[in-house]
């Protein structure tokens, strides 16, 4: 029985690990409300396996009625997995089933941490994509984000541009400074995530420029034959100078094929992740079907550094050059499962390895890459949870949408929308 997470409110969904709560199944609607007189089933199935203290198998069903309309499950939800309460009318013998509802119970660091979505790579028309600064953040919203950075390529004024596009007006869309940076002489695309500073900018001053990345080159231990110790001095470089502006710093796209190679030699990629200068690696860029090669290799590039004992924080982006021209924006992006959107939280949660890249093409089932624990909580997220949130977030798009075209009630009508995907979301924690 696949369960429709737009017709119920489940309270709380997500629960801790290890200790008793009574979830609430709440009907939205009339098609799905339960009979007043009618007796209901409950049967349980831990998603794996293991519920002893709860008396798994043995115990496993319930015999419960609806109050006010709403059925009250309590339960021992044991370790952090998945768990099924399929709910069936009793009918004599015969039983009549009305859905199977999803809970997910968590372990205290994770408990305490929401996920968000956001896109910390795209471009606007001030670089090389369609439409303006602002337009790009109504649009992140429309489909669901919860924050965003548009990087243009070597401009970090855009990005500010698209905070401004809606000063005075009451968003829960968190909008970040960024940037994409491109040193000269140097191939390695880096992002910079929420810095303060334009890294970009420092690049003018070419003779200051050049000699910083000389003293980092001369500090360096020797590299592999064929790594440029100049081109890895200067991400060194550009990574330090987003650290300091409280920025996170993302190794982009390192097997992006074009002019009929890999945009950075083989020597250098291995250099970057040998000695991880960066925050985060884009373990899911934004590429085009036909490069999907690209991230099969980010990907298995990444379970083999970490088969060599080299752990390393993941994100996933768009890259996005356009909102509307019907691909790669909204088909990648990443989960952070943080304390809250705040971009101190967020950065650190990122580093502290609380995140998945997320690969959500059009008429398929989403796929989440990062480490094991994320990936399985992600993919109930995304089945169970952001439904609903998305839908929340649609209507505020729209309306930041219209504000830019000038309407005048959108400013109203966002403040009456704010705090309201929040609220759902700390609902479901049962908050
Ligand atoms: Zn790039
Ligand atoms: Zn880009």
């Amino acid at each position: 029985m696949p369960s429709n997470p737009l017709y119920y409110d489940l309270t709380p969904q997500i629960v801790r690990a290890d200790s008793e709560t009574a979830v609430r199944i709440h009907p939205l609607f009339e098609h799905v409300a339960f009979k007043s007189d009618a007796v209901y089933e409950v049967t349980y199935y831990p998603c794996e396996e293991f519920s002893l203290r709860s008396g798994w198998p043995e115990k496993n069903k319930m015999a419960l009625r609806a109050e006010n309309g709403v059925l009250t499950v309590p339960w021992y939800f044991e370790g952090e997995q998945e768990h099924v309460l399929r709910v069936e009318e009793a009918q004599g013998e015969r039983r009549k089933p009305v859905q199977d509802f999803r809970v997910y119970s968590l372990h205290d660091d994770l408990y305490s941490r929401y996920p968000y979505k956001g896109d910390m790579h795209m471009h606007s028309f001030r670089s090389d994509g369609q439409e303006s600064p602002g337009y790009v953040a109504g649009a992140c919203r429309r489909i669901g984000l919860d924050f965003m950075a548009l990087t243009d390529h070597g401009q970090f004024a855009p990005s500010l541009e698209s905070q401004k596009a809606f000063e005075g007006i009451d968003l829960d869309l968190r909008i970040y400074p960024g940037e994409e940076v491109h040193p000269p002489q140097n191939p390695v695309h880096m992002i910079n995530f929420g810095g303060s500073f334009s890294v970009n900018d420092l690049f003018r001053d070419k003779e200051s420029y050049y000699a910083a990345v000389k003293a980092i080159e001369e500090k360096l231990p020797a590299l592999p034959p064929g790594a440029s110790p100049y081109q890895y001095a200067s991400c060194v470089f550009c990574f330090e100078k987003i650290r300091e502006g409280g920025g996170l710093g993302i190794f982009c796209h390192p097997y992006w094929f074009t002019d009929n190679r890999y945009h950075i030699s083989g020597a250098l990629t291995s250099a970057i992740f040998e000695r991880r200068p960066f925050d985060a690696y884009e373990l899911i860029g934004g590429y085009h079907r036909f490069e999907a090669e690209s991230n099969t290799l980010q990907v298995a590039r990444y379970h083999e550094e970490r088969s060599q004992g080299r752990e390393m924080p993941v994100v996933g982006v768009s890259d996005a050059h356009g909102c509307d021209r019907g691909d790669l924006f909204g088909w990648y992006y990443t989960i952070v499962f943080s304390p809250s959107s705040g971009l101190p939280d967020l950065a650190e949660s990122v580093k502290g390895f609380y995140s998945v890249a997320v690969e959500a093409m059009p008429g398929e089932m989403p796929r989440a890459y990062g480490p094991f624990r994320f990936v399985k909580y992600a993919l109930f997220l995304m089945r169970e949870l952001f439904p609903r949130h998305d839908d929340l977030c649609y209507e505020e798009g729209r309306w930041m949408l219209r504000h830019l075209s000038g309407d005048p009630r959108a400013a109203d009508m966002l403040t009456r929308l704010r705090g309201r995907t929040e609220a759902w979301l700390k609902d479901r924690w049962g908050r």
